[in-house]
């Protein structure tokens, strides 16, 4: 039996149903790595706000990965350890998202 979903995730579906993050095909069926969730690009535990400004639709893989973290390390943890900056970019990488 489907689950009725909320109204934000049903219009950032209707609109692009596809992962901000990693761009595949969300669906609004609960219970799949690929089902849609709103997620607060700043997070809410770090003061991130639950205005429309500050959410995107993403897959539930995706929401799970990123959880709490903020957005420009989660996104530097994920790629590719060959392709990481060198120790004294990643200090400039951490200072910048201390200043988000
Ligand atoms: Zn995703």
């Amino acid at each position: 039996m489907k689950q009725k979903r909320g109204k934000r995730i049903t219009k950032l579906h209707e609109e692009w149903p596809y992962c901000s993050y990693c761009d595949i095909k969300t669906t609004l069926d609960l219970g799949y790595i690929h089902t849609a969730v709103v997620d607060h690009v700043k997070p809410l535990s770090q003061g991130g706000d639950r205005f429309h400004t500050n959410e995107v639709l993403c897959c539930n893989k995706c929401n799970a990965d990123k959880s709490d973290t903020k957005l420009i390390i989660w996104l530097w943890q994920r790629g590719d350890p060959d392709q990481r900056p060198p120790p004294i970019a990643q200090d400039n990488v951490m200072q910048l998202d201390l200043a988000l």
